[in-house]
């Protein structure tokens, strides 16, 4: 008789446990902000936890694709007006924060990340809503652009101004503004207590935790064919960044050109077709992949050494794959008969 009352007891317990504390599901909802479709996935019991998760990435996004918008009337398009009259313009610390790690980028990718470069990609048509159709510009006209050298460097930069030394300096933070949302977006996350989430703008994303017993896993796209061309797991907390030749362009008698503009030669960068990076912050590994991007098969060593990437896929235009050693020892190839080729071995 006792024993059964026990067994009874410890049923009921089981079942209300049961009922209090579901398994953790991934809760997923999907935005559209920065000109991008941004899908969040959270790991939690609770669906409300996930509704203010969603939230706060929402939050987040909205409040960089305001602040930094390069064409519609934004605080941006203001300091660019001022920089371009030779005026200093007053910051507050946030803005003086994104600038400040934005430069210090583009310092270490030899000036290939330059998000001074506004008025290139404005003349590339870019600066739209849609997607340009071409013609490509004249060639004096971008020539006259690349003579007048705009950099990050001519920027001086305090905690409340900024000026620049060249009027043709224009900011353009369309190579790392995700990126720098995606990390403050999770910052909130792990504040509001998420452990178990992906940020994901795109294929661009940030990880943090796992999917409960299993890692996540991402598909990296193939830059010339639907689907995947390779997909990996990823470790604690870190962002996936990858930059492709597919992601705004236009065709114009038979020639592709794209929005990763070679800031050296004025034109859409040529010979890759797409970068994938992995580091910690999402806005070193946005800045990261343009430039590796634009560095190409020669460069792209040196330029991830000083930017401290250490895991890299570059995909060139014959899609050999080139890799680093630590990316190949936990990326998975998707597809058959690879040209794979593993170099560096840094650090
Ligand atoms: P995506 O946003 O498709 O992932 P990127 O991160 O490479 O691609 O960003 C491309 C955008 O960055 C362009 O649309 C333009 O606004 C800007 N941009 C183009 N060339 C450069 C460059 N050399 N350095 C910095 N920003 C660039
Ligand atoms: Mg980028």
């Amino acid at each position: 008789m006792r024993l059964r009352r026990l067994t009874l007891l410890l049923l009921t317990t089981l079942a209300l446990t049961a009922c209090s504390e579901p398994l953790p599901q991934v809760h997923k909802a999907r935005l559209f902000t920065l000109g991008t479709l941004v899908d969040v996935s959270v790991l939690d019991r609770d669906e409300a936890t996930a509704q203010k998760a969603t939230n706060i990435v929402e939050t987040e996004l909205a409040l960089i694709n305001t602040q930094w918008h390069a064409w519609r009337d934004s605080p941006l398009t203001k300091i660019n007006q001022q920089l371009a009259q030779r005026k200093k313009v007053a910051i507050d610390t946030s803005t003086y924060r994104f600038i400040k790690q934005a430069q210090t980028l583009a310092t270490m990718s030899n000036q290939l990340f330059n998000p001074a470069i506004g008025s290139l990609v404005g003349l590339w048509g870019f600066h739209s809503d849609d997607t340009p159709v071409g013609p490509p510009p004249a060639e004096a006209a971008i020539e006259a652009l690349v003579k007048e050298a705009p950099s990050m460097a001519n920027i001086t930069l305090t905690p409340t101004t900024i000026s620049s030394s060249n009027p043709a300096v224009q900011l353009d933070f369309g190579a790392f503004g995700k990126g720098y949302a995606i990390d403050r977006a999770i910052e909130k996350l792990k504040l509001a207590g998420v452990e178990n989430a992906i940020v994901n703008a795109g294929g661009d994303l940030r990880a943090i935790g796992s999917k409960g017993e299993h890692p996540w896993r991402i598909g990296i796209r193939h830059p010339t064919e639907a689907g995947v061309i390779a997909s990996i797991e990823t470790r604690g907390d870190e962002s996936l960044f990858t930059s492709g030749n597919y992601e705004r362009f236009f065709d114009f008698d038979g020639k592709r050109y794209h929005h990763i503009i070679d800031p050296r030669s004025g034109y859409p960068a040529t010979g890759t077709l797409s970068v994938t990076v992995i580091h910690h912050s999402a806005a070193t590994a946005d800045a990261a992949a343009t430039a590796l991007f634009i560095a190409g098969t020669q460069q792209w060593q040196q330029i991830a050494r000083q930017m401290g990437i250490d895991e890299v896929m570059l995909i060139d235009r014959d899609l050999t794959i080139y890799m680093t050693p630590q990316m190949a020892a936990r990326i998975h190839i998707e597809i058959d008969d690879a040209n794979i080729r593993i170099v560096g071995g840094q650090t």
